[in-house]
């Protein structure tokens, strides 16, 4: 195998999907613990508080106790180089968790055991579909009283549509917790409480008929046995065509708090989740062992260096190998440009990058030339697809205090909609600048940054819009006659894409069925 087939063989790639409070945050340092990125678990938080977060947004963040950055770390495992893409948990700045599950080739599902299937959840089930990217799940939690693990698959499997094929099994929850059944290597692996911090040494009895388990478990051990049989029955095998076609899920159980179960996962995951795979373009698809450079952009972020007020810009590198210094085409803008000084981010902290390879995330400093989707080569001209944007559902119009300041507040908007921060609408009847979002806290880190990084001093008022579609048309002259006859509702966006913004959804549908011939888009490709 080639270097560089290797380096590609090597690596895995990606998110953690859950609800708020599921637990991704802990399984995120337990992970860092066992990539022995962390000495010790419990700092990742802290970090991103103490030595990050300065910005205002930042601190607002760090108010509301909630993450709104999307940050990358890569670590160790097994001989495995990993990349684990962090996604918002808040209900807010949901696309950018969308983007970033774009970047990656695998998901982790975690679910509270005690509530089963959550509403968000479900939403970024949805989300992966699209490309039917493989899911890992850990059941957490299992410290606690949980409702019952049978009961929970069965969940999963008719909410989510997914076949489960659990891989441990728990013995006991809550405070008679004992640990799991491993059913692929038939063993007992115990649970030792009060270790969190740790990585616990292994206690493993071997075989499920293995008398030392009576010795261990006393009366449950039979207890087992017989569950065993039951739910090998009663559920799915592990089947890795199955598991790569995003059809079944291995189901792993433990307690991220305690850090128990983790390892289980982790082990799982380098060993079945895909390498670094092919992705699209508008003219061919690009296979990650190619020796020519290629990556898109699927996330923008301002500030997280103090010391450094840009941008980053955060790339997935889909084939060929980054080396520090090197030059790549910007395919949109025609240009080729030089990385001087990209960030990899090798546990938990970002630092210079020398050599990165497909699977692998660097970050570019963007000084306005870099949009989110934007696509970098070797030279080809070609634009990788599927970075969607999506479309807002809350809407306000914004307005400044000083007037004279029309200018920054129009550039802030724009490179605040570029790196997906925020939607613009600006009306074709009137002046108006209309910010769109997908969750409330948008608005808030929008009127932050304006006046942190632009300097502008903005407000909100409310306006009569209840939600947002992309038009287009194969049809000039139908296009042309909407935009006249429509021209009340029709805006473009920060990217100067023709938008329709409808004032009650009644509205658009009857838009819709107004204009046959003009296609109503729910999101738009970058
Ligand atoms: P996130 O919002 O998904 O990132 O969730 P966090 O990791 O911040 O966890 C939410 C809360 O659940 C925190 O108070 C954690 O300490 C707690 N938690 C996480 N994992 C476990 C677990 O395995 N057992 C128990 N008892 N609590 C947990």
């Amino acid at each position: 195998m080639s270097t560089l087939a290797q380096e590609v063989a090597n690596r895995r790639t990606f998110a953690i999907i859950s609800h708020p409070d599921a637990g991704k945050t802990t399984i995120t340092e337990k992970v860092l613990l066992f990539g022995q990125a962390l000495q010790k678990a419990g700092t990742v938080k802290g970090k991103k508080s103490g030595q990050h977060a300065k910005s205002d947004w930042m601190e607002m963040e760090k108010e509301r106790g909630i993450s709104v950055t999307t940050s990358v770390m890569q670590f160790p495992y097994a001989d495995r180089l990993v990349n684990l893409l962090d996604t918002p948990g808040h209900e807010d700045f949901s696309e950018d968790t969308y983007r970033t599950l774009t970047a990656v080739d695998s998901c982790l599902m975690v679910i509270d055991s005690a509530k089963g299937v959550e509403e968000r959840t479900i939403k970024l089930m949805e989300v992966t579909r699209l490309r039917d990217t493989p899911i890992l799940t850990f059941m957490n939690k299992l410290d606690r009283d949980t409702r019952d693990p049978i009961e929970l698959m069965d969940e999963v499997e008719e909410v989510l549509n997914i076949a489960c094929a659990p891989i441990t099994w728990p013995i006991g929850m809550g405070k008679g917790f004992k640990g799991v059944y491993h059913l692929l290597r038939d063993e007992v692996i115990l649970y030792q409480s009060g270790q969190g911090h740790t990585i616990q040494e292994k206690r493993v009895v071997s075989g499920l008929d293995n008398p030392e388990l009576d010795e261990c478990l006393g009366s449950m051990a039979g207890d087992l046995r017989d569950e065993i049989e039951l739910v090998k029955g009663a559920s799915h095998e592990f089947d890795l065509e199955a598991f790569l076609a995003g059809e079944l899920t291995p189901v792993f159980f433990g307690t991220a708090l305690g850090n128990f179960g983790v390892d289980h996962m982790l082990d799982g995951l380098v060993e079945w989740a895909p390498t670094p795979q092919a992705r699209d373009t508008d003219t061919r698809s690009v296979n990650p062992t190619e020796d020519g450079f290629s990556g898109f952009v699927f996330k923008i972020q301002a500030n997280m260096d103090p010391q450094h007020r840009d941008r980053i810009a955060f790339l997935r590198i889909v084939s060929g190998k980054y080396s520090q210094g090197m030059k790549a085409r910007h395919v949109r803008i025609g240009k080729d440009v030089r990385f001087a000084d990209a960030l990899t981010f090798m546990a938990g902290d970002r630092s210079h990058a020398d050599e990165a390879y497909a699977g692998d995330i660097i970050g570019l400093h963007n000084h306005g030339t870099i949009q989110l989707g934007d696509t970098f080569t070797a030279g080809e001209d070609m634009k990788f697809t599927g970075i969607p944007n999506f479309a807002p559902e809350l809407f306000r119009r914004i307005r400044l205090k000083d007037p004279l300041k029309a200018k920054q507040l129009q550039k802030g908007l724009v490179q605040l909609s570029e790196e997906g921060a925020v939607q613009v609408f600006r009306p074709m009847k009137n002046n108006d600048l209309i910010v769109g979002a997908v969750g409330v806290l948008q608005f808030d880190v929008v009127v932050a940054r304006l006046k942190s990084e632009y300097k502008v001093e903005a407000v909100y008022e409310p306006i009569n819009v209840a939600t947002a579609r992309w038009v287009t048309s194969d049809d000039a002259k139908a296009l042309d006659e909407f935009k006249r006859k429509a021209n009340d509702f029709v805006a473009l966006d920060g990217a100067d894409q023709l938008t329709y913004i409808a004032p009650t959804m009644v509205n658009l549908q009857l838009a819709e069925e107004r204009y046959p011939d003009v296609k109503f888009h729910k999101t738009r490709e970058h």
